[in-house]
């Protein structure tokens, strides 16, 4: 553990705001505590990027629920312990189907509108589902579920946005939580914000692999700021990889959604033969550590950077119907999915570890609450789901919410906190090159299968930067890195502790 704070600072010397609650992250997870406790608590949403520059915003294929005739909270139980891999905590996932439908309902009521097929739901069905049970609205789902947050949100009295808040660190007072430490991007001053509960909502860190999915902001800074005070973290080694983004040079790759395997497309390799009938019942729709394994080798054998999605029979008015965003893009990128084969290959897509929380979202550290993907509440287990994660931050987040509704009292706030740190490092240089390497190197050694040698060669490189840490930084770009490097770490030692092959945590010879 790193138990330094980012930066010195002196709480007698800095603007100090205060709230009831006060939620890092505009996300799904942040947005839906937000809107649940703002009516009666007085509530602060700090961001450092805006609503479309979230894992929620980008999110393509849908939520679960089981809605669809013919299938239950049980059989989504079911499905989602067996992705799991026998990790799953069986109470939460509990929790997790059963409270899947109110959630759902709680979107639509503010607006969100998914596709329907005469006035019912239209369900798809995603890899690791026995049925079709995926709501969606068309290839743009979190489009739409932001949208509709934002919406409610700005109609609630006592919420405040603060965004282009660069969070620090988690201030702590006397074993409790008490607030954070904020950088504002657009004036460089440095700020408090106090709070008798403080939801950390932050996202994930696809950004520290050189291929991901997922978000320019997703850095692990939620992640990296817990374990410098001590909260308890687990499962980072759990690192979910989508098996299907676009193979172009973007960051973030384009993901090419599941959902469009669902609707029949198939994964073929260089001679244009499906491989995935052969490896599991499901074919393409097998859960995804198995498709993803099944893609590298595929790629090693065909010495290719890719496989390809193969959608051509679906045919063009279906297809341009169906996945509106996913054509146009492809077709910028220069394939005409009706035509030809798009070429695909992994990507870091999803944490599924992170800060350990109970079935209310709190943490090991007093006053600090946890959810969304920042979170391991126990419901993916060794694999997730498909479209189970933005059920995950619904759920979690109105019982969040909810409990602090039913535990906090409006205007206890936290008046008489002291703190400073005066670590006086001297001042590090330029960690542009360094974030580079991390990303680089962490993609080569702990990609979507590992070995014991590739994982010991990244302990050996991450031991060797570990005197970045000594040094203070004064850039969100280098505070980042210092968060990267801060979670490879654990990454790393999480995945050579963990021996053995189970659900995404891939361990080859
Ligand atoms: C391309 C893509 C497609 C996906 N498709 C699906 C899908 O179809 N179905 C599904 O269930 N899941 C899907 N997922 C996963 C799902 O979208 C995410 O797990 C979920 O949206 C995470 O929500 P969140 O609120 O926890 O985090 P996010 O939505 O990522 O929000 C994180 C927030 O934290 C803020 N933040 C981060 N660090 C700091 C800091 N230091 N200071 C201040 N603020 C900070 C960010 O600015 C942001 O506002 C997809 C993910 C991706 C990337």
């Amino acid at each position: 553990m790193n138990s330094q704070y980012l930066i010195d600072f002196d709480l007698s010397k800095i603007p100090v705001s205060r709230s009831d609650v006060l939620v890092i992250g505009g996300g799904i997870a942040g947005l839906t505590v937000a809107v649940t406790v703002a009516g009666e608590l007085k509530t602060r949403v700090l961001a450092k990027g805006n609503v479309e520059q979230t894992s929620t915003w980008f999110a393509q294929g849908g939520i679960a629920v089981s809605l669809a005739p013919g299938d239950s909270p049980e059989m989504h139980y079911k499905d989602t312990m067996a992705a799991g891999g026998g990790l799953c905590d069986p109470e939460a996932v509990k929790v997790l189907v059963e409270e899947a439908a109110p959630a759902v309902s709680m979107l639509t009521d503010m607006g969100a509108e998914f596709d329907k097929v005469n006035g019912s739901f239209h369900f798809v069905r995603e890899g690791g589902h026995s049925v079709a049970r995926v709501v969606h609205a068309g290839d743009a789902t979190g489009n739409v579920v932001s949208a509709s947050l934002v919406a409610a949100a700005k109609s609630r009295k006592n919420i405040h946005f603060t965004p282009d808040t660069f969070v620090l660190d988690i201030l702590e007072s006397e074993g409790r939580c008490c607030g954070v430490l904020a950088y504002e991007q657009k004036t460089g001053q440095v700020e408090a914000y106090l709070a008798s509960a403080v939801v950390l909502a932050a996202g994930g860190m696809g950004q520290i692999y050189d291929v991901t999915t997922n978000p320019l902001v997703a850095s692990g800074d939620g992640l990296a700021m817990a374990e410098r005070r001590g909260v308890k973290l687990a499962g980072l080694e759990f690192i979910q990889f989508h098996p299907t983004a676009l193979d172009t040079k973007e960051n973030p790759r384009f993901l090419i959604s599941e959902a469009i395997r669902g609707e029949g497309a198939h994964l073929v390799n260089k001679d244009g033969q499906r491989f995935m009938t052969d490896l599991h019942p499901l074919g393409e729709l097998a859960p995804r550590d198995i498709v993803s394994r099944a893609v590298v080798d595929v790629m090693e054998a065909d010495k290719a950077d890719h496989v390809f999605i193969d959608a051509r029979h679906i045919g063009e008015e279906k297809l341009k119907k169906r996945f509106p965003s996913i054509w146009d893009h492809c077709l910028k990128a220069g394939y005409d999915m009706s035509k030809e084969l798009i070429p695909v290959n992994p990507a870091a897509h999803y944490l599924i570890g992170g800060i350990v929380t109970d079935l209310y979202g709190r943490t090991s550290l007093d006053g600090l609450f946890a959810s969304g993907e920042v979170a391991s509440t126990g419901v993916h287990g060794a694999n997730r789901l498909a479209s189970n994660s933005l059920l995950e931050g619904l759920v979690f987040s109105r019982r969040v919410g909810r409990y602090l509704l039913d535990n906090l009292k409006a205007g206890a706030n936290v008046d008489d906190v002291r703190l400073r740190s005066a670590a006086n490092r001297q001042a590090g240089k330029s960690l542009v090159s360094a974030r580079e390497s991390l990303r680089k190197m962490m993609s080569e050694k702990t990609g979507v299968i590992r070995t014991s040698e590739g994982l010991k060669a990244a302990a050996a490189t991450l031991k060797d930067e570990s005197h970045l840490l000594d040094y203070e930084y004064n850039n969100p770009h280098d505070w980042e890195t210092i968060n990267m490097i801060t979670l490879a770490r654990l990454i790393v030692s999480g995945a050579l502790a963990r021996r053995q092959s189970l659900g995404v945590h891939l361990v080859g010879s």
